[in-house]
């Protein structure tokens, strides 16, 4: 293995929004002992490390990234029948979605509904992806990481991954480091259930497949692409809305009195006429998870609504596209357009989703 660094590597291409700078030196690596040289060749010259998958939740800063990027492209999948599950260990730069189409085609049950998210499994656990009823933390057994500090490798378990929505301790870790390389994800082991049922527990997966007698796992996947379709959630050549992030915010978590504070300005703004009509689910400790996309649209933002080269996609008003032309710092001004808006309205604060490359928050300014 020999390690080829490239100085002055555009990244706007290697990420699905299509914005960001250059890096001031680029490594791709495709096996593990190239990722563990790469970041000790970034530590023998002080420069902080970015780790890149398929930057598809990434927003990059038009200067680009003053340091070393690692391009994680190593590959491998190795399913295990085990008591009665089977496991699967997929190395981290395994496209994401093709490894959900194996399960599927295995009937191997788990991930169906996370089917057709861009990306690779390593970036999964980061923010425990999770769409349609099912999360990944619901699957992985364990990750195995390349602790940056000790240089060890270490097999952490589920449960020492501290995954939330849309969270996890390697994403916290992250957020408070200028250095975003602390546990490189090598591998990711999730348990399947072999033969098992899919899960329809998504209210608006479970109507689409409400004609199925008996609903199988390949129908819950071309259910869920068909629905993501409709949504722009899947990258489609010559889709409009096809360079994106995904969802830009998180959907609030709050309190039960904060939701009816939510609920009775809405009412009181005309946005619905009584507070029953406000979408709200459960979330864990009596919490309540709202709609940001739901805010956003009551806040007076539309789908379609647009700024120059960047824009909210006209199929989901969760997701700030950039049209072709444009700059981080443009899409940083939608995004504060929109945030403000839903302050203004409901008092909430919206949270971006992806990683925010070089870019403040809450002030999202590069
Ligand atoms: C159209 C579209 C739809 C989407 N739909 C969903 C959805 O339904 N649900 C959802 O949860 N997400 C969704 N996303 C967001 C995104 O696809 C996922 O978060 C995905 O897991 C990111 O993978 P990536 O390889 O592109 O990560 P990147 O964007 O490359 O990286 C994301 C973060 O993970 C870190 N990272 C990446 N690889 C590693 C590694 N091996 N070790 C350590 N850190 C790493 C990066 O440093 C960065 O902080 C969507 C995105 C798009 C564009």
């Amino acid at each position: 293995m020999t390690l080829a660094i490239r100085d002055d590597v555009p990244l706007a291409p290697l990420t699905t929004l299509e914005l960001g700078g250059h890096a001031r030196h680029f490594a791709e690596a495709t096996d593990d002992a190239a990722i563990a040289e790469a970041l000790r060749w970034a530590d023998a010259r002080h420069l902080p490390v970015l780790i890149l998958g398929g930057g598809s939740n990434m927003v990059i800063a038009d200067r680009g990234w003053d340091g070393l990027v690692i391009r994680v492209a190593t590959r491998g999948r190795r399913f295990d029948p085990e008591g009665g599950v089977v496991t699967l260990t997929a190395a981290a730069g395994e496209p994401w979605d093709d490894v959900v189409a194996e399960t599927v085609a295995r009937e191997l049950a788990g991930l169906e509904c996370l089917s057709g998210i861009p990306g690779l499994v390593g970036a999964t656990p980061i923010q425990n992806v999770g769409a349609y009823g099912q999360e990944v933390a619901d699957t992985i057994r364990s990750v195995k990481v390349l602790e940056r500090g000790s240089a060890r490798v270490v097999e952490l378990p589920a449960d020492a991954c501290g995954f939330g929505y849309r969270d996890s301790s390697f994403k916290r870790a992250q957020a408070q480091a200028d250095d975003r390389a602390r546990h490189v994800v090598l591998a990711v082991t999730f348990a399947l259930r072999p033969g098992g049922a899919p899960t329809l527990r998504y209210r608006e997966l479970a109507e689409a497949m409400a004609s199925a007698a008996r609903p199988t796992l390949a129908e819950t996947r071309a259910t869920v692409l068909a629905l993501r379709r409709k949504k722009s959630m899947v990258i489609a050549d010559g889709d409009p809305n096809r360079r994106s992030v995904g969802s830009f915010f998180m959907n609030p978590i709050v309190s039960a009195a904060q939701a009816d504070d939510v609920a009775a300005r809405a009412v009181a703004l005309g946005a619905i006429t009584a507070a029953a009509e406000m979408p709200r689910w459960p979330a864990p400790g009596g919490a309540v998870k709202l709609s940001a996309g739901w805010l956003i649209e009551r806040a007076g933002i539309r789908k379609g609504h647009r700024r120059g080269a960047v824009g909210v996609s006209t199929a989901h008003a969760l997701a700030l596209v950039h049209h072709g032309g444009g700059s981080t710092a443009a899409l940083l001004e939608l995004a504060r357009e929109v945030g403000d808006a839903v302050h203004a309205r409901f008092g909430m604060t919206l949270l971006p989703e992806p990683t925010m490359i070089g870019i403040g928050w809450p002030s999202l300014r590069t």
